[in-house]
């Protein structure tokens, strides 16, 4: 169906037209009454054939009515997203990624889509490392730990025995927690030894 789309004869031009509604509907669709594809679920383009090839029937419309400049590898899209529909006033020339960004912004189901996805709207973050690119893996060194932790401020070095007593004796800790006055995070270093003494 990608090929360039020559010029109409006189006779392309009628045989075109009967097979397009003589009246549009009320958004204003001239609809193709004629075959159409048979492999797009949402709906199927109305197929054209010239010298015996077929040809999507509103690429046929728009080259012939709108941009006769129209390339085989240039996307036609519908902006009243009827497939079937040969007005060229709702046809625009766009890139493939044009069609899905669309079909993106249309989407209610999922809000955050098409310009809005932080894929768009912050590509860096495609490719943040990860996994063996992380640098917890590319420099283990920079991993916080020992004296490069953050310092408990709040519990008196003199008080750390005890919580260390408590926590060997089994407490919770959820309950070391509130005794102490820290995080559980905290507890959980001082538990680990990861805290700065
Ligand atoms: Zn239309």
């Amino acid at each position: 169906m990608a090929r360039d789309i020559r010029p109409p004869t006189n006779e392309d031009l009628l045989r075109f037209q009967s097979k397009i509604s003589s009246c549009p509907s009320s958004s204003g669709c001239l609809e193709w009454l004629a075959g159409g594809s048979t492999d797009r679920p949402s709906g199927s383009y109305g197929i054209f054939t010239i010298d015996g090839k077929g040809y999507y029937a509103h690429r046929v419309s728009y080259a012939w009515q709108k941009d006769n400049t129209l390339k085989s590898n240039e996307a036609v899209r519908h902006t009243c997203d009827n497939p079937r529909c040969c007005n060229p006033d709702h046809l625009i020339k766009g890139t493939h990624l044009d069609n899905m960004r669309d079909r993106s912004a249309r989407n209610r189901c999922n809000p955050v889509t098409g310009d809005d996805h932080y894929s768009r709207t912050s590509p860096e973050l495609l490719n943040a490392p990860k996994g063996d690119n992380h640098y917890s893996r590319l420099d283990p060194s920079k991993i916080r730990k020992g004296d490069k932790l953050p310092k408990v401020t709040k519990l008196p070095d003199s008080e750390i025995p005890k919580l260390k007593e408590d926590l060997a004796n089994g407490m919770r800790g959820v309950d070391a927690s509130k005794k102490y006055g820290l995080s559980q995070a905290q507890i959980s270093a001082i538990k680990h030894g990861k805290y700065r003494k």
